[in-house]
């Protein structure tokens, strides 16, 4: 069972935000013990419960209040969000984060042999999708005179089933469509997961574990994105190694013991070092550089 002074989460259950959800809720210091089948996780060290569900279900549970927040994609929220107040059904929330991964756009795709030559070409067509609310705006925004065949999968064999002319879905590499004999023409909505608190003022206590936990998440995806710099350059030469190290403005620049005409130098940097950078650092003279990960940053 759950108690209601713990924070509840939605989460996947199974698919492609599941393990990144997870993932993240761990690098910030949430303990989880997860069993495959079970609807509920418990976390071992927070106040905070895991609602394992299919995503479809997350942004209503986070706006009927039955969760404090949910990890869901932007694409699902807003489908959501528009199927809701079609039904005049509330649709309070705040959107907390928005996170780096579940990375996808939903795209409008005909088939190969199709001689597409613009938008108009969609006018007349059947469009087979699990999105119809995002499809049916996106007709109307263009002025596009054509109907959404609401399909709940297999939305990318539609057009070869005789099903529907074209079809509207998800894509990230394209790969799928390719196989399907289908191409990608509009891209309707670009998409992220991101991480949304339910409307209406939570118990303090609550309120104060989101606050602390916030900061975490973005120093986890802050440190995902930088590189710790590490390297030993001509004193003579810094000015022009500076001036090559990414992001740099204020490098650490210690002395070394052993050698008076060399320093060592540290920075963080929210670049990547790439080989050119690094081949011309050590043509400077430069050596022992190395770029290195970073687990958690605080500012
Ligand atoms: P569920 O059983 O939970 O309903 P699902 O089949 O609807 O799962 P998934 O395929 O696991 O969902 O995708 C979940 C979310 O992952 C998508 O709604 C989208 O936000 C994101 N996503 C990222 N990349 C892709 C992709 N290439 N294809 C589909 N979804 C993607
Ligand atoms: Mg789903």
């Amino acid at each position: 069972m759950t108690d209601s002074s713990r924070l509840r989460i939605a989460i996947q259950k199974s698919g492609r935000l599941s393990d990144d959800s997870i993932a993240l809720l761990k690098a910030i210091g949430v303990k989880l013990q997860i069993r495959d089948r079970l609807l509920i996780a418990h976390s071992t060290n927070q106040p905070i419960d895991l609602l394992r569900v299919r995503d479809d279900d997350i942004p209503g549970l986070v706006m009927d209040g039955v969760v404090d927040l949910g990890f869901i994609g932007e694409n699902e929220l807003e489908e959501k969000m528009l199927e809701r107040q079609a039904a005049s059904k509330r649709s309070e929330f705040s959107t907390l984060r928005r996170l780096d991964y579940g990375g996808c756009r939903l795209s409008i795709a005909v088939p190969s042999e199709f001689n597409y030559q613009g938008i108009q070409s969609l006018n007349g067509m059947k469009v087979a999708t699990t999105y119809p609310y995002l499809l049916e705006r996106f007709f109307i925004e263009k002025g596009i005179d054509a109907s959404a065949v609401m399909l709940t999968g297999s939305v990318e064999v539609a057009p070869r089933a005789g099903v529907a002319d074209a079809i509207c879905d998800l894509v990230s590499t394209g790969a799928t469509l390719e196989a399907n004999g289908l191409k990608e023409e509009e891209v309707i909505f670009t998409s992220k997961a991101v991480l949304i608190q339910r409307g209406g003022s939570l118990p303090p206590e609550k309120q104060a574990l989101i606050d602390r936990l916030l900061p975490r998440i973005d120093g986890v995806m802050q440190a995902k994105e930088s590189k710790y710099i590490m390297l030993h350059a001509p004193k003579a030469q810094l000015d022009d190694v500076k001036a090559l190290l990414p992001g740099a403005e204020n490098p650490t620049v210690l002395p070394l013991a052993s050698c008076d005409k060399t320093v060592a130098i540290h920075v963080v940097s929210t670049e990547t070092l790439f080989w050119e950078t690094m081949e011309k650092l050590k043509a400077l003279g430069c050596s022992s550089i190395l770029v290195m990960p970073i687990e958690k940053m605080m500012g």
